[in-house]
């Protein structure tokens, strides 16, 4: 059982003008076996709170917490983030040019574990975490990221969940750029995730379409900064059917 608590989430990013206010109260908790959805506008904050989270040196928290089984996560490290059972998928992954898949993974997982996976099983765990995403064995001895398409990023991201295995995962616009065959895959690779005991996943989205398939337990409404509207998945349809307009209106 683990629980990640966001509560009064403020955050600044650093622009070129100086720091600008972002999130302004981001309260949320997401307990294990549970998968929240959080739906907003385009430039509302949503990959500031996964950055955020994450530990990205460009965001600083002006206020509030976030915890995981009730250890500070805003005072660790990147690393310690992930030791912790953090996993951040992000909207854009980086280049890194000459590190291979294979080698890329298996950095993380030691780091992640404090030891190396054993061989064997490992190459066996990446071949099938491979398979399953529809990705070729050769796929590992490519640069991470470098000369990707928008599905074989993702699905990168994807092989990464299963093989480093959090308990709490952050998907940032894990759909974005798919096409309907690797929308499909995405998915299935995130419903394996999290049917498995004790997992929490936190989808960030634009679009309702990936919300067909992984359901929701809760929706989340994310306007300037903020959670504007909490609920079941038919909050899911209505903005399929209306879209962010009645949200917008209502700021003042
Ligand atoms: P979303 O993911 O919902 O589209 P973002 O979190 O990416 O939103 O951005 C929220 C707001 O913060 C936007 O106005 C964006 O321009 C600004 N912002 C985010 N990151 C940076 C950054 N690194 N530098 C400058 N502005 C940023
Ligand atoms: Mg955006
Ligand atoms: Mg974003």
């Amino acid at each position: 059982m683990s629980e990640l608590v966001i509560k009064d989430l403020q955050v600044s990013v650093d622009t070129e003008d100086g720091p600008k206010e972002i999130l302004k109260g981001v309260t949320l908790t997401i307990a294990s076996g549970e998968t929240h959805a959080i739906m907003g506008p385009n430039g509302s904050g949503k990959s500031t709170l996964a950055y955020s989270i994450a530990g990205h040196p460009k965001y600083t928290i002006t206020g509030g917490s976030v915890t995981l089984d009730g250890e500070d996560v805003l005072s660790m490290s990147v690393d310690e983030r992930a030791r912790a059972g953090l996993f951040l998928a992000m909207q854009y992954p980086v280049e890194v040019p000459g590190v291979s898949v294979a080698n890329f993974l298996r950095t993380a997982k030691t780091a992640i574990d404090g030891e190396a996976p054993k061989l064997r099983t490992w190459v066996k765990d990446v071949n099938g975490a491979l398979d399953r995403l529809n990705l070729d064995s050769t796929f590992s001895q490519r640069s991470v990221n470098e000369g990707f398409s928008g599905g074989e990023k993702k699905r990168h991201e994807i092989a990464q969940l299963e093989l480093l295995d959090p308990k709490v995962a952050i998907l940032d616009e894990t759909d974005s750029g798919l096409d309907i065959d690797a929308l499909k895959v995405v998915s299935e690779g995130v419903n394996r995730f999290r049917g498995q005991e004790g997992k929490g996943v936190l989808l960030i989205t634009h679009y309702t379409r990936i919300l067909r398939y992984i359901e929701p337990d809760r929706v989340h409404v994310f306007v300037d900064g903020r959670v504007a509207e909490s609920g079941g998945p038919e909050l899911a349809d209505e903005l399929e059917a209306n879209g962010y307009d009645r949200f917008l209106k209502a700021q003042v």
